[in-house]
């Protein structure tokens, strides 16, 4: 009999690794070049927001309006040229504990498939992961660039995962992994399980009162990631 997958959908920032601000620098560098606006990411709260909605944010403190598409898209674009670079010299880009190897374990197994579920665009996504050749673990996913909304993406890359897989999994085999009180809503949204993980800004308490399903400090003790993934059969 053919074994039904679980699908794992990863968010990146404070979950998977920390950029050490270089995501908020390249955005920086984009508005000041274009609308003078300086140290923009400074009044804004970026964690489980998606890159469009960072910007539309950031227009409406900063200029009291809200941005055309066309302006959305030249600014991603520029974002996207600086993260480049910003990426490569961060020096406090680093991968949280117990990321590489909960990667490479669940990589090996043929009942796991794993994508990405996070706010930032797709090319930003491959720029973040790529500094530590993490790409080649994700399949599949779901992005900022699909939409501004978290919860349509989360649908997006439920979606996507069920293409990969060629079967329609159940929601109880779907986690959504993630470090913030937006990765729990999520998950909700689509009736996914929600696995949070404080290794971001968000503390545990408080991660804890929006109550997700499963609740872990850091992924350091891989047997614990185990145990909840193989909870469900
Ligand atoms: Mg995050």
């Amino acid at each position: 009999m053919k074994e039904t997958k679980k699908l794992l959908l990863f968010d990146i920032d404070g979950t998977l690794l920390i950029s050490g601000g270089a995501g908020n620098r390249a955005l920086n560098r984009a508005l000041q070049r274009q609308y003078g606006i300086s140290r923009a990411m400074e009044s804004i709260i970026p964690d489980g927001k998606t890159d469009p909605a960072i910007i539309r944010e950031i227009f409406q403190k900063n200029l009291q309006r809200e941005p055309n598409i066309e302006e959305i898209e030249n600014l991603c674009h520029m974002y996207l040229d600086n993260l480049r670079d910003e990426i490569q010299i961060s020096s406090g880009y680093r991968l949280l504990p117990g990321v590489l190897p909960l990667l490479e374990r669940a990589g090996k197994r043929s009942d796991l498939l794993m994508g990405l579920l996070t706010g930032n665009l797709e090319r930003g996504a491959e720029l973040k992961l790529g500094r530590s050749q993490l790409n080649r673990f994700f399949l599949f996913g779901g992005f900022g660039s699909d939409s501004e909304d978290r919860g349509e993406i989360a649908k997006m890359a439920v979606l996507r995962g069920r293409e990969y897989a060629g079967e329609q999994i159940p929601l109880d085999r779907i986690f959504v992994i993630g470090d913030t009180v937006f990765d729990i809503q999520c998950a909700r949204t689509v009736g996914a399980k929600a696995l949070a993980v404080a290794t971001g800004s968000t503390s545990f308490e408080e991660l804890s009162f929006h109550r997700p399903d499963y609740l872990m400090e850091d992924f350091s003790d891989l047997e614990d990631f185990w145990e909840v993934i193989s909870e469900i059969r």
